[in-house]
């Protein structure tokens, strides 16, 4: 059959069907084929009636005295009885009026249903039943269970996929033989076929292991592609001078971290290339990354080549002029800095151009605007993106036609994802890990809370304001519903400032105000002029507030871990001893996964327990990445993703086209528009 026929010309699928399977992005037969299970029932064992154990059953038995009748209005149970050589059994349906009529008394059927003692009398409730025969779809195997939607159910997907497999011969293969062959992979036909209808729960982990290891290489392949197609290009080379980091070295007030030391070796060395530089920087809050940067900038600056540093707001890129400033200060190079941003008045903006026109100005720190502010970027050596997923391919390739050459590039970012995953999402970066932290640091105070404890700790937190800092309280919604018991920050602002905290000044910040506003609370708190800020997670990334020591996180449990360190992060800036309180939200809620951010204080160590308890959505609540929309692949599975970046690599060095292979062409097409933190 065509596989890319519309559902439409299948057997049995009418306009309304079509309809409701386009609302599940299923237009076409492929599409069907496409749709794997999201999880199983295994009704694979088929037992005697007289040896029924509670659970997900099948029986083999002729059904009689089938009888249905309405108990009241809007409930018809249907009632029957199965019987086989060793027992009988009761069976149910509700709402199935249907049911009476499609059993035949003669007919042997496979029933499967959950066994169970249902109001005082052993039953199968609302079972399936299907004839018995060699292939049955519903009823005696491992079942598929698809995503469904109001009046589609994984009943009719799993007859719809069952016809078009049944039609084609022949799936076409997507890897390359020998890969096949090297892992041990099934082969893409035979993957699918045991996907929806598994043979048996071995052979279905052999299928999903083969699709696994085909999404995780065609990630990694897209990936290698684009970072291959990167080295193609040129950058300015940046030689390495060694008097001079040492110098900027020797007037810092502390020792670089070991780190440190090694993330900035490697940005040297790649800089020194004409090979772009496309390294990610990573490390948790207050390990040092800006320092890092400033080194690196230095260096270009030093070779008479521009510098730009991009921030995901204007406070943010304020914060790192001022910091900038004080760090190149001491070699000389402070004056070069300059802000960049909107909200500079005219005549400060144009001053700061001719400053840059006539090379007194080397180092331009603003926002993502920076790309289309009229500049001559000819000189542009290095650009420095901070906390910014999505700049990649294509921002990168603005920047290369402003400046006439692609500059170095190095991302940072104070997210802490394991290697492991990293090397997955961001498969086109170099990476640097910053996972050691300076000595000395004070560490913050975390608490888990019951609400019950609530005035208590008002009553502590006031006197931490009353002492002139400031507090920071976090809320997982924006606005209140039915079942979210005050977790909004509308409704937690309302009762601090009107009620618990109204003798304090409060500030409510939150994702879906306009930017401008945004900036000018958190410039207000900043300045003081609250000492309370309630905020959803937008804060998360983001300024530094030295003053502030409390942070309250409402609904804790709700968030991932790595998440709320990032949270806790926002305070213990300056030396204070600072607080970060993990409030439940309700005395009843489970706190054991939150224990672990009372003892561990290393954002890596926090996101490897996420990914390992709760997959990679976990890791970071707003990372918005084509990768962790992964259908089979689990990006836990570090053996199969080492598997298969071993695999990509190797296809890329053989020199293999990827052109001979169509699918996997128009897949990896399709990954290299959205991998590079994109
Ligand atoms: P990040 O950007 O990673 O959050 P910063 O670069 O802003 O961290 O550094 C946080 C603070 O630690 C700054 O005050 C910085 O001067 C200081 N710092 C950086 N590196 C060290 C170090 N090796 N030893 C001591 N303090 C350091
Ligand atoms: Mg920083």
């Amino acid at each position: 059959m065509n596989l890319d026929a519309p559902v439409s010309e299948l057997k049995g699928v009418g306009s309304e069907t079509a309809k409701l399977l386009e609302s599940l992005g299923i237009r076409t037969a492929i599409d069907l084929i496409n749709n794997f299970p999201r999880r199983y029932d295994d009704y694979s064992q088929v037992v005697p009636i007289a040896k029924l154990r509670p659970g997900q059953v099948t029986i083999e038995a002729k059904i009689g005295q089938v009888k249905g009748r309405y108990v009241r209005r809007g409930l018809h149970i249907t009632e029957a009885i199965a019987t086989d050589d060793s027992a009988s059994v009761r069976l149910v349906w509700f709402n199935q009026p249907y049911r009476a009529g499609a059993i035949k008394a003669d007919q042997t059927y496979f029933i499967a249903g959950d066994y169970g003692l249902h109001r005082g009398r052993f039953t199968i409730n609302n079972p399936s039943v299907e004839q018995v025969s060699n292939f049955p779809i519903n009823t005696a195997r491992i079942i598929p269970i698809y995503r469904e939607t109001k009046g589609l159910k994984s009943f009719t997907i799993r007859k719809l996929i069952r016809e078009v497999l049944n039609q084609t011969r022949q799936l076409p293969e997507h890897l390359p033989d020998w890969l096949l062959a090297e892992h041990k992979l099934m082969p893409f036909h035979g993957a699918v076929r045991e996907v929806h209808f598994p043979s048996s729960s071995a052979l279905l982990e052999k299928a999903r292991r083969r699709l696994a290891f085909e999404e995780i290489f065609e990630l990694t392949l897209a990936a290698l592609l684009n970072k291959y197609e990167l080295y193609k290009e040129k950058s300015l080379a940046i030689p390495f001078k060694e008097s001079l980091a040492k110098n900027f070295v020797e007037k810092l007030p502390f020792k670089l971290t070991d780190a440190q030391r090694r993330a900035i070796w490697r940005i040297y060395q790649d800089m020194a290339k004409t090979q772009p530089m496309n390294r990610l920087l990573e490390g948790d809050v207050g390990s040092g990354k800006t320092v890092v940067a400033a080194m690196a900038a230095l260096m270009a600056m030093e070779e008479q080549f521009q510098v730009a540093l991009m921030a995901p707001t204007e406070i943010l890129a304020r914060q790192h002029a001022e910091t900038l400033y004080n760090l190149l200060a001491s070699v000389g190079y402070g004056h070069h800095v300059a802000l960049l941003i909107g909200s500079l008045k005219p005549k400060a903006k144009s001053q700061v151009h001719a400053k840059i026109a006539a090379g007194e100005v080397k180092f331009m720190v603003g926002t993502h605007a920076l790309i289309a502010e009229k500049l001559d970027m000819h000189k542009l050596g290095l650009v420095v993106i901070d906390e910014q997923h999505r700049f990649g391919v294509e921002q990168r390739k603005k920047l290369q036609a402003k400046a006439g050459h692609m500059p170095h590039v190095l991302h940072i970012s104070a997210t802490p994802i394991p290697r492991s995953l990293a090397l997955t999402l961001y498969g086109e970066l170099d990476i640097s890990i910053l996972d050691e932290m300076p000595p000395g640091r004070k560490l913050v105070k975390t608490k888990i809370c019951s609400p019950n404890s609530r005035a208590q700790l008002y009553r502590e937190i006031d006197k931490e304001l009353a002492a002139g800092h400031q507090m920071f309280v976090v809320c997982p919604l924006i606005t209140d519903t039915e079942r979210s018991r005050g977790l909004s920050v509308e409704e937690v602002y309302e009762r601090l400032s009107k009620h618990d905290f109204k003798h304090r000044q409060v500030g409510l910040l939150h994702g879906k105000m306009k930017a401008t506003d945004k900036e000018k609370m958190m410039q207000d708190f900043l300045e003081k002029k609250y000492d309370i800020l309630v905020s959803t997670t937008v804060i998360e990334v983001g300024v530094d507030v030295p003053n502030a020591t409390v942070m309250l996180i409402e609904g804790a449990e709700r968030y991932g871990l790595a998440q709320l360190h990032q949270l806790r992060g926002r305070v213990g800036r300056a030396g204070h001893q600072s607080y970060c309180f993990l409030m439940l939200s309700d005395a009843k809620a489970p706190s054991q996964r939150l224990r672990a951010l009372e003892t561990i204080t290393d954002g890596f160590r926090l996101a490897e327990i996420d990914l390992q308890q709760r997959g990679p959505g976990a890791i970071y609540g707003t990372l918005q990445h084509g990768a962790l929309d992964l259908r089979v692949a689990n990006l836990s599975d570090t053996k199969l993703i080492a598997a298969a970046r071993g695999a990509a690599q190797k296809f890329i060095e053989a020199g293999e086209d990827i052109k001979k292979y169509k699918h996997l062409d128009y897949r990896v097409g399709q990954l290299r528009a959205i991998t590079n933190l994109n």
